[in-house]
Order: structure tokens, then sequence, then C-alpha cells
């Protein structure tokens, strides 16, 4: 199976949705990125920020890039200048990092909150009660170089389907809500738009449950070493 052959399948398993593709490039060599630019593919997911940098460097100016894994506060700068959406923001600190290196760059640079859903102890990312108190908070009004789009999710690493679908439905009823309530939306730094959920193993049951993005490396390369 060749890269492009499982981009067209996946591609066109997500036609029905409004879905898009995100191909997480993470310890991919330059050669497959090349491969899956040549495809058309211009939304690329990496994880650790050098890199992301160093591969940025050396591909194409018109690639979105987007930060999947968990950010840390010292790195922010190194990705500032070109990261399209940082999906994994998960604290006030990192936003107010994000921001003042946002300002720096002369640039607004599009955030995704990420959420903790999965049962494992492993997984970063805020609750509700998290969340509201984060955009409550007095001095979120003034991060005028972020915005948040949406909301990111994992779920756990489980063959168990039932206990995925519960995650995404309880990330979706979440999404849902906050959009309705249009919740912060009066900072004008608030667009819920995006809701970033699904990988290799179940990007079509998040499509299902309203995922507007997908992460998804190993179904289109192959097991990562
Ligand atoms: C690696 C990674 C993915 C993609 O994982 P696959 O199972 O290879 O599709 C998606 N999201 C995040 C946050 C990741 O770190």
């Amino acid at each position: 199976m060749s890269i492009a052959s499982e981009i067209l399948r996946i591609h066109d398993e997500l036609k029905p949705f409004a879905t898009q593709l995100i191909v997480v490039t993470k310890t991919r060599s330059i050669a497959e990125l090349s491969e899956t630019y040549a495809t058309g593919i211009r939304d690329f997911g990496e994880n650790r920020v050098q890199e992301m940098v160093e591969k940025q460097a050396q591909l194409p100016a018109d690639i979105r890039w987007h930060q999947i894994g968990h950010l840390q506060t010292n790195k922010v700068k190194y990705i500032a200048p070109f990261v399209h959406l940082i999906h994994s923001v998960d604290s006030m600190k990192l936003l107010k990092e994000i921001n003042a290196q946002a300002k720096k760059n002369n640039r607004t640079i599009d955030c995704l909150l990420q959420m903790f859903i999965a049962q494992e102890e492993t997984k970063f990312g805020l609750d509700e009660t998290e969340l509201s108190g984060l955009l409550a908070d007095p001095t979120f009004g003034e991060l005028t170089h972020i915005r948040i789009v949406g909301l990111m999710g994992m779920a756990s690493f489980t063959a168990d389907q039932a206990q995925i679908t519960r995650e995404f439905q309880s990330l979706q009823a979440t999404f849902q809500r906050l959009k309705a309530d249009k919740f912060g939306e009066e900072t004008g730094l608030v667009d819920w738009k995006e809701l970033s959920m699904g990988m290799s193993g179940d990007y079509l049951l998040a499509a299902q449950h309203g995922s507007t993005l997908v992460r998804v490396g190993s179904a289109i390369f192959g097991e990562r070493k």
C-alpha cells in the first residue's frame, strides 16, 4: 500500500462527514513527508517541537503545521513564527506564553483546549471546571494574540469501542454546549468551530461523533518503530 492510496482511502471514508484529515508525520522521514505533500495534503501534525522545526525548514512554506503533542512553555518560541494550530493547550501559563510569542511574531495563533476524556492517568488535558475557570480568568481577555477555536481530546488506548464511543460522545456534548452557549465568545477571542478527536484506530467513530479534525498517522504510514 502506498501513502497516496491510503490517504485516498481515508479521504473516501471521511467524505460523508465534515471532517478534515491531518496527516500525523511524527518520526517519518522527509521523503515520506514529501510524498504526502505530493498527494495534495497540506495539514501535517507533529508532536515534538524540535522535529517540527527541522522539518518545517526543509519543506514547502504552504504546509499548515499542527502541534498535536504536549507542549512545554519554554519551547513555544520555536514554533510561534509558523505554527498553524496548537491542539494541546491545557493551562493558562501555556496560553500566556503562546500569546507573548505570537505578539513578538506579529501574529495571532489559533489554539484548541485539550480536554481530558480518557480513563488513563497519563493523558494530559483539562476537565470542564478547569476549562470554565480558564476562560473566566480575568486575564484571559488580555490575550489578544491567541484565538481559542475549539477542543481536542484523546480517547483511552483500548480496543473497547463502546468505551471510546462514550468518551467521544462526552467530548462532543461538551463542545456542542459551549458552542450553543457561545461560551467566552464575548471576549472576541473564542470561536467554537473545531473539534479535534480521532486517530488511526478510531477516526471514523470520531467523524460519526462530530469531529472536524482527525489526526491520523500509522493508518497511512504503517506502525511507528
Ligand atoms: C501520534 C499521535 C496521533 C496519531 O496516532 P496514530 O495512531 O499513528 O494515528 C494523533 N494524535 C496525537 C496527539 C498523537 O500524538
